[in-house]
């Protein structure tokens, strides 16, 4: 059996403490710091600074491993889609799209989705289990190895600007993971993504939004898809367990006290369930009532194979955005990219249907 020691799990205090209990200083847990994150090196050997001695203890004791890549798929937009395989043989999709001069990654945190909101490809598939730190830190990597971005940038034009955590799976359900992962992430002397620019989306896990956004400083994206109890528990079970009333207090609670934090709404529209000028003003009303800085991000449902939603009309989704954005609300239709490639939202699956 393996037992090397995956470095990519540790936080930086934590290889710190590794590389002293080996009889290292503590400058060399810096070196190798930099040769993982900074560099993106895998190879102790290429790790020119380290004595040959050390490098040699490090390959015995420890690893550095990158989730090995399946397939991979560019759609006709240049949307990226990796299908990524980790060490127990689970898999999970990983997206890049690319803007003109920058470009989002979008990162799985757990390996199929608890939820089971009813409108999602990833939901329709069982939870299996939580990614490790290391895995949700190697999904990066994997896109910054594609696109030869190491090492870290020093400036913010990049490939890779942005990472949005709107994979596959509830971040906030795999919390102690994440937190460690994005720290790594923003690490000024590694990665160096800055905490702005990293987005984590949730579905609304009420009692963790504060904590989750206070251990990592990132931006705040809260899927709600519905104006009210009756509709956003049809389609989100999670809403039997925490109601829109707790979600949206938590979500005042975050910005409390700081006027910088907006809040991005992802609302997904669903013909005939939940895309009415009616639905759009309860809408304008919750966030009235919580006094919430909000942005709507609109985003036309994506259909996937055996799912009995539609999307809804072009104009219907147009008027549902006036209607927000006469209430002095900005609410941008969100363009599906990689759609032919099964890359867009909610579309994403590692696993094919069984029997
Ligand atoms: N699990 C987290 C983040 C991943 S999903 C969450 O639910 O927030 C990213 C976004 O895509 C969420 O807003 C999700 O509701 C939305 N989504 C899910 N299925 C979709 C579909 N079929 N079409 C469009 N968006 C979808
Ligand atoms: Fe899970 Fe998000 Fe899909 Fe809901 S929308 S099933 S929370 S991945």
């Amino acid at each position: 059996m393996d037992t090397k020691i995956e470095l990519t799990n540790l936080s930086k205090e934590e290889l710190n403490t590794e590389i002293t209990k080996i009889g290292e200083k503590s400058f060399r847990a810096k070196q190798l710091w930099q040769w993982i994150y900074y560099r993106g090196e895998t190879d102790f050997n290429r790790m020119s600074n380290l004595s040959l001695n050390l490098r040699k203890t490090l390959s015995e004791k420890y690893k550095i491993t990158r989730p090995k890549i399946i397939t991979e798929q560019i759609s006709i937009d240049k949307t990226h889609k990796w299908l990524l395989e980790f060490e127990d043989g689970e898999r999970v999709e990983m997206v890049y799209i690319p803007e003109k001069d920058r470009g989002a990654v979008c990162i799985s945190t757990q390996v199929g989705c608890a939820m089971g909101c009813r409108f999602c490809h990833t939901g329709s598939q069982k939870f299996t289990r939580n990614l490790t730190t290391s895995e949700i830190v190697g999904q990066f990597m994997v896109a910054r190895d594609a696109y030869q971005e190491w090492p870290s940038p020093t400036d913010e034009v990049r490939y890779l600007s942005n990472i949005v955590v709107m994979g596959m799976g509830e971040p906030l359900n795999n919390l102690e993971n994440v937190v460690k992962a994005l720290n790594i992430i923003t690490d000024s002397e590694g990665i160096s993504i800055s905490r702005r620019r990293i987005t984590m989306s949730t579905s609304g896990i009420a009692p963790r939004i504060v904590e989750a956004l206070q251990r990592t400083g990132v931006r705040l994206a809260v899927s709600l898809h519905a104006p009210n109890n009756t509709i956003r528990s049809r389609i989100m079970p999670i809403n039997d367990k925490f109601k829109i009333e707790e979600l949206l207090k938590a979500c005042a609670e975050y910005q409390q006290g700081d006027h910088s934090r907006y809040i991005t709404f992802e609302y997904l529209l669903l013909k005939g369930i939940n895309d009415s000028i009616e639905n759009a003003q309860e809408l304008i009303h919750l966030m009235k009532k919580y006094k919430l800085r909000a942005l709507f991000n609109l985003i036309p449902f994506n259909p996937w194979p055996g799912c009995s939603f539609e999307t809804s009309e072009r104009k219907t989704v147009e008027a549902f955005s006036q209607e927000l954005e006469k209430a002095g609300f900005a609410a941008p239709i969100r363009v599906a990219r990689g759609q032919d490639i099964l890359a867009a939202c909610g579309q994403l699956k590692s696993k094919m249907p069984k029997g």
